[in-house]
């Protein structure tokens, strides 16, 4: 890997010393995901303090036909922010980038650079009495302009919609440096066209997020949490249905997790599940700014006993046994880390397919790796679960993973519901991905980076264009 021995020179003469990492012992934290699955190279990690140098950067790299890398906060889940392959690269961090620079709480919108954490920006929503809704497990870690590139999900898509539903406006700079400002925090910009859409959710492939105008809502002031445990998967369907009937707008969370999974959890952190006897657990959340959501959710948990649906639930009293009960689903990622190798799904179906597809899937599994472990959890009401599976060392993965692909694609489904390609699933993307559709994403990719430099080996690639 070369561009040149002056090559980060240059790139310091342009910008500032603090804004190029060439120190190894500095950079290896950058060049590793966090599942430890992928570790690339780079000739430099940049670390730029503006949106001018982020352009100067990017022009420099695009003079030397050197490749760019994005990152944020690293916490992705497909290896998308890290380099893949030998050709020359950097890795551009947005970390230094982390202004709130305004929040709005009558217009309802926040303005934040690329590289601020999830997390503060939900907090600064908070302090106005507003709520910013995307909210998931690594965002104490997890930015801005990576939330954006992997248009990413969370808890509370079923009520809010992901991230591309939250963005506004958007700052991004272009393959050959061009800065494009859109922070217009709009909700009705028809001039705008639909650009801004192609960003969200592109993995660094078509640009580089440099800041964005982000939706808030009025903060729920009332908030109810349950879990319960059933039988099935299609008897979770059934109180899935019944919540949104009784709940309607006010329901914003409804996750499926498998008993295991959870036990896996109280065997690796120090968390005590209140709930027994079942083969599955929902967490069910509600929220509205109007009172009687206690009454309502009570009922409709009541509804669900009478039923015989349900067979065993606690409705959360204060907020700490709320938090509690949250704690337990979010610490399903780490524990699964913490139990070994896994192989990780995040598909989503038509929800009617959920039982026929886990059915099939519970059937196949042995056939395919005898000592399989499921671990499967996610958001139901979103149609999306993450059917990950836990292997020996040295099982083969490829197998399992065609396995469970192939039944998403027989059922109807997506193999990236919300983590995107990145790295890891670019392969099966291709093989299970319409010709033209493909091509069609090759022709984008080819308009605005034509010379192929911006995150390559994830997702969009120009390849299939240029050979079609
Ligand atoms: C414990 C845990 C739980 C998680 N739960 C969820 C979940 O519930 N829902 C969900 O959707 N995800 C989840 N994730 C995945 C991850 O947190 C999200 O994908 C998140 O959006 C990544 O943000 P990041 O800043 O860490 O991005 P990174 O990991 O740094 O990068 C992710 C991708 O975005 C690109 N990128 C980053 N910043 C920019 C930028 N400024 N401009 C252009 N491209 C950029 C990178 O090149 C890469 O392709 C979870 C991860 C962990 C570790």
């Amino acid at each position: 890997m070369t561009a040149g021995d002056e090559f980060p020179e240059r790139l310091r003469a342009a910008t500032s010393d603090a804004a190029v990492v060439t120190d190894p012992d500095m950079m290896a934290g950058y060049l590793t995901d966090w599942r430890h699955m992928f570790t690339g190279q780079a000739i430099a990690v940049l670390r730029p303090g503006s949106t001018q140098e982020v352009s100067a950067l990017v022009r420099l790299c695009a003079e030397a036909g050197v490749a760019i890398v994005p990152q944020g906060g690293n916490t992705g889940l497909a290896g998308g922010a890290t380099p893949q392959g030998d050709a020359p690269q950097v890795i551009l961090s947005l970390a230094r980038m982390n202004n709130i620079r305004s929040v709005d709480p009558v217009g309802l919108c926040i303005e934040a650079e690329a590289g601020a954490i999830l997390q503060s920006v939900r907090e600064a929503a908070t302090a106005e009495d507003r709520l910013f809704p995307v909210s998931l497990a690594a965002e104490g870690s997890a930015t801005i302009g990576g939330i954006i590139a992997t248009n990413a999900g969370g808890v509370n898509v079923l009520r809010y919609g992901m991230t591309r539903d939250l963005v506004l406006g958007l700052e991004v700079v272009l393959a050959d440096g061009t800065v494009i400002d859109a922070l217009r925090p709009l909700r009705k910009d028809n001039a705008a066209r639909y650009w801004k859409q192609l960003f969200i959710g592109s993995e660094g492939a078509l640009g580089i997020v440099t800041a964005a105008t982000l939706r808030l809502v009025p903060r729920p002031l009332h908030r109810s949490v349950a879990l319960v445990s059933v039988p099935d998967v299609q008897t979770a369907l059934s109180v899935f249905s019944h919540a949104q009937t009784v709940l309607g707008d006010a329901l914003t969370a409804f996750e499926l997790m498998e008993a295991a999974a959870l036990e896996r959890v109280e065997t690796h952190f120090n968390l005590t599940l209140p709930v027994q006897s079942g083969a599955w657990y929902l967490l069910i959340e509600a929220g509205s700014t109007l009172s009687g959501l206690a009454e309502t959710s009570e009922a409709m948990l009541e509804d669900v006993f009478e039923k015989g649906w349900a067979t065993d639930g606690v409705v959360a009293s204060s907020a700490g046994q709320a938090d509690h009960l949250w704690a337990l689903r979010e610490h399903i990622t780490e524990a699964e880390a913490k139990s070994g190798r896994s192989v990780k799904h995040d598909v989503s179906l038509p929800i009617a397919a959920f039982p026929a597809f886990l059915e099939a899937f519970g059937t196949r599994l042995p056939e395919v790796e005898a000592e399989a472990t499921p671990n499967v959890f996610g958001h139901l009401g979103d149609g999306n679960l993450h059917v990950n599976v836990l292997l020996p060392k040295e099982a083969d993965s490829t197998g399992v993973m065609r396995l469970v692909h192939d039944l998403v694609h027989a059922h109807g489904g997506s193999i990236s519901a919300e983590h995107g390609l990145g790295q890891y699933r670019v392969a099966e993307w291709e093989r299970l991905t319409a010709r033209a559709e493909q091509v069609l994403l090759g022709r984008i990719k080819t308009a605005l980076d034509p010379q192929g430099i911006l995150n390559p080996g994830k997702g969009l690639s120009i390849k299939e264009h240029k050979a079609a």
